[in-house]
């Protein structure tokens, strides 16, 4: 902790630029208080990490459970003077009691509140989402940043998420994209995924944008107008290339159970549909490859001859037993409106556009078309590559 008040409720910020020779007097005529506990602290003014106030017994705070490494008082530090420099209300670790949360950071601009939430160690999920929404509900906006030490890069454009970091994916105000950062304490830069794609429970496709702190306004995290363009589509054509070569006998329980319902229906998995394996604007709620539950959801359409309608309802329920099944899995987004059918609508919306299914006045679908299943990798790849010019991310 970088905050701590004396039993005469002083508030003792170490921002504050004070002196050594300062700060061992203080701590000669007071005590310190943990301002969420109330439990005795003790101010650490050693040579090795950042000053800080440190919980007395070697247990850490009853309310505050991550322990801070110096690397996150480091970078605490450096965000707090980043945003007081830019002449924005900011306050330092502030206890805020409706809520019974400490941010590192609470900022009030433009007429809203921020916490901002810089995480370099793991939590649970379960605290993660509980913290987020109660920032929510208090019409807070948190902005989880993660430490730099956190970004697991696999390789240019792929990185491999947690679901703590997965869940901290916020969608740009356009709804066309989403965004989720980390920070350097060490290198002072902001690292920044957006516009992140999920390939499977844990690998995400987004572009990388490094920045220099003093490049980056508090604005600018917030997510610049960026367009989609279409780069994309030779990474993602690369990715379901992948797919189709990547079938292994000893791979994961649903990419086996994936296995043995295509062969059952005697479908190669490597020639899993051409409709198959696309991104949607919703589809980051399924944590499932979209290649796997996008043919699923293809095959069971094949179950309405063409032109026979549909509801919505109908393919949802299907969709349902998968996830009840744990054939397929969703992710928690708590900063996102809506529900995996979303990514169940979207992917409709896209065999729409793409001229598989048709829609009536009154939201019922019917199909027009077969599947189109390739007969062998070098076809779906010319196929694949054909069908992409067709998309755009609705
Ligand atoms: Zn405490």
């Amino acid at each position: 902790m970088l905050v701590a008040h004396t039993e005469d409720r002083q508030r003792i910020s170490l921002v504050s630029g004070w002196t050594k020779e300062q700060l061992e007097m203080l701590r000669q005529k007071h005590r310190f208080i943990c301002p969420l506990c109330k439990k005795s602290v003790r101010l650490k003014l050693g040579t090795k990490r950042r000053w800080h106030f440190a919980h007395m017994e070697e247990k850490e705070c009853s309310i505050k459970l991550e322990a801070e490494s110096d690397y996150h008082l480091q970078g605490k530090e450096q965000l707090f003077h980043w945003l007081i420099d830019q002449k924005i209300q900011t306050l330092l670790e502030p206890y805020l009691p409706s809520i019974k949360q400490r941010p590192d950071i609470f900022i009030h601009y433009e007429e809203r509140y921020y916490a901002i939430e810089y995480q370099c160690s793991p939590i649970p999920l379960s605290i993660f989402e509980k913290r987020t929404r109660s920032y929510l509900e208090k019409d807070i906006l948190p902005i989880w940043i993660y430490g730099g030490n956190r970004l697991t890069r696999k390789s240019s454009a792929l990185f491999s998420l947690s679901p703590i970091e997965w869940a901290a994916l916020q969608p740009h105000a356009s709804l066309q994209q989403n965004y989720l950062h980390y920070f350097c304490a060490n290198t002072q830069q902001f690292f920044s995924l957006t516009n992140v794609l999920s390939l499977s429970s844990q690998t995400a496709f987004s572009p990388l944008k490094t920045e220099r702190i003093t490049d980056v306004s508090f604005v600018s995290l917030l997510g610049k107008a960026l367009v989609y363009d279409d780069t994309w589509k030779a990474t993602w054509l690369t990715i379901k290339k992948k797919w189709r070569y990547n079938v292994t006998p000893y791979s994961g329980r649903l990419q086996q159970y994936f296995n043995q319902y295509c062969y059952q229906r005697k479908i190669s998995p490597f020639l899993y549909p051409i409709e198959a394996g696309w991104p949607t604007k919703h589809h980051q709620w399924l944590e499932t490859a979209p290649h796997i539950w996008q043919t699923y959801l293809l095959i069971h359409l094949t179950a309405y001859p063409i032109h026979t309608r549909f509801t919505f309802q109908d393919v949802f329920r299907f969709f349902k037993g998968l996830i009840e099944r744990k054939l397929c899995s969703c992710r928690t987004l708590p900063y996102y409106h809506g529900h995996y059918s979303y990514a169940v609508m979207s992917y409709l919306q896209l065999l729409i556009n793409t001229g598989f299914l048709k829609r009536t006045g009154n939201k019922e679908f019917f199909r027009v078309k077969e599947i189109q299943y390739p007969q062998s990798i070098d076809e779906a790849i010319v196929r694949d590559e054909a069908f992409i010019k067709s998309i755009k991310i609705n």
